[in-house]
């Protein structure tokens, strides 16, 4: 039997599983690596740690499985967005991976915004102004790191890097390029005028592919550890953000699909481009004739995460203690409080935030404490508060697909009931949970089939998700949200002002750094 890997290459740790053709699984495996945050702004990664996670990952998954009576024909890739690394003339890296969460080219940013320069690209490249794309990056590390970028041969991602060193083939698909800012749009190719304004030139960066590409061949050093035939193919495969809304089956243009994992986005295909004249959105070429448009939200359950850490330290303790998952001990707190948590509202900025601010230095709030307030409405309040910022993005992606014809959600924040309903009462709007919980793996190995000739269009993917369950809203609860989120959205606007202000404090007094 022939068997396919879908490999995603996130920012906390990096997911393999193993698939056979009929999309079953086989076995799964989960490497992690660490995030250097030393200096202030800073979100590095070693790329040797990942590529040594996929490594292992690769050769946990085959060997767990025990392929007998098969072999592994493809392994499909998805990989978290903007990353960048320099690499010299022999293609060793001359830094760390720069992660999207790196802010320091904020400076660069803020130039950009103020003479135009950065409104400009956004209409040619569809990525949003905002430290997060290496096209700002580059320009960081030009005007202040002088010493790297003058020598650097090439500049690449970290699913480029790492599929070179299994191929020796340096390639990049469009999606992935997209989400540099620095491919033109309409052309598909490099934007020789933001390469100009950037410094670099277009034999320092990969040659474009579609995600559909395909390398045969592995190095043999490689193929022997991991267990793999020298022949198997490496799909290009595409972003993150791309594949998680494929791999829910949300791929018609109108179709919304809602992540909330560590982080958040809300996304729909587009049959066309569509750029947000106030800035708000991106719009990511995928493939031929599909674009995907959506906010990325930085505070997803992270910030659920956050709360169970910082404010419930004790029931953590408990639920160890009785077996509990401790993520359901809180939920089921939170459900003791009615829906608004009787007029407590949480801004969940604790990292800055993307869409919808775009503002690193915005910070969260408990805004509305009053005496009979109670922890359980803290909890309740942090999940409403995640909700509502996704909605809010929502309202703004709404402008260019109209109302949602179908809403799907996944990621591991609609693991809990009380999450799924939160989203169809916030939303006033039935909300699909699709069973694939790993949706990117799931779209990265259909992508190899389409690569392979077994599949012929990416709606096809519909008969690998399995079955959904259907939330929907109630009547009596959403009527209180209507109240509420006007309020929430009026006081995030009332306090933009002050997020410099309390963030420039924070970086003078409080000790943030993190090793
Ligand atoms: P990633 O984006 O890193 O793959 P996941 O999709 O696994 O993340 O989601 C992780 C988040 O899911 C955690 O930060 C946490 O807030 C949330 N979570 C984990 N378990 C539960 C649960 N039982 N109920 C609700 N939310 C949960």
């Amino acid at each position: 039997m022939d068997y396919i890997i879908g490999i995603d290459v996130g920012t906390t740790s990096t997911k393999a599983l193993l698939y056979d053709l009929n999309g079953k699984i086989y076995g799964k495996s989960n490497k992690g690596y660490k995030l250097y945050q030393t200096l202030p702004d800073m979100a590095e990664e070693d790329p040797e740690d990942i590529f040594n996670a996929t490594l292992q990952a690769i050769q946990e998954v085959i060997a767990k499985a025990n392929l007998e009576d098969g072999r592994v024909v493809a392994i499909s890739w998805s990989a978290q967005q903007h990353s960048l690394i320099a690499l010299d003339d022999n293609f060793n890296p001359l830094t760390r991976t720069f992660t999207w969460a790196d802010n320091r080219p904020e400076k660069y940013v803020a130039e950009y915004k103020q003479n135009g320069k950065g409104m400009e690209m956004y209409r040619r490249t569809g990525l949003p102004i905002h430290p997060m794309g290496p096209v700002y990056k580059l320009l960081w590390l030009k005007n202040e790191r002088a010493d790297i970028f003058n020598k650097t041969a090439y500049w690449v991602g970290i699913k480029e890097y790492i599929i070179w060193r299994y191929t020796n083939e340096l390639k990049e698909e469009i999606s992935m390029a997209a989400a540099t800012g620095l491919l033109n749009i309409k052309s598909l190719k490099w934007d020789d005028e933001i390469l100009r304004e950037v410094g670099i030139t277009k034999n320092q960066l990969p040659e474009l592919v579609q995600p559909t590409y395909k390398i045969k061949g592995i190095r043999p050093e490689y193929a022997k550890v991991m267990g793999l035939d020298e022949d198997v193919y490496f799909v290009m495969g595409a972003t993150d953000g791309a594949l998680s809304t494929i791999g829910v089956g949300a791929i018609k243009p109108g179709v919304l699909a809602i992540n909330i994992g560590t982080s958040a986005a809300v996304r729909s295909f587009s049959d066309k481009p569509a750029i947000d004249p106030k800035g708000r959105l991106y719009c990511y070429p995928i493939m031929e004739g599909k674009y995907l448009i959506g906010g990325p939200i930085n505070n997803g359950g992270i910030i659920f995460s956050w709360a169970h850490d910082a404010l419930f330290g004790a029931e953590k303790e408990t639920a160890k203690l009785l077996k509990m998952d401790s993520f359901d001990m809180l939920t089921e707190i939170a459900k003791k409080v009615p829906a608004g948590s009787d007029g407590l509202i949480f801004h969940p900025y604790l990292g800055g935030e993307r869409a919808p601010l775009w503002d690193a230095n915005a910070r969260g709030s408990f805004f509305g404490l009053n005496r009979s307030h109670t922890r359980a409405h803290m909890i309740r309040s942090v999940l409403e508060g995640i909700v509502f910022n996704l909605y809010s993005v929502t309202i703004a992606l709404k402008e260019f697909t109209g109302e949602p014809k179908e809403i799907l959600a996944a990621g591991g924040f609609v693991q809990s009931s009380l999450g799924r309903q939160m989203l169809a009462d916030v939303y006033e709007h039935d909300v699909v949970i699709p069973e694939s919980y790993e949706s990117g793996s799931l779209a990265a190995m259909f992508l190899a089939k389409m690569s392979l000739g077994l599949e012929n269009k990416l709606e096809d993917i519909s008969k690998y998700i399995g079955s959904e369950k259907r939330y929907t809203p109630d009547e009596t609860v959403y009527e209180k949200y209507r109240k509420l989120i006007p309020i929430y959205i009026r006081l995030s606007r009332e306090l933009s002002s002050e997020y410099k202000n309390i963030a420039d404090y924070q970086r003078e007094f409080a000790n943030t750094e993190k090793e």
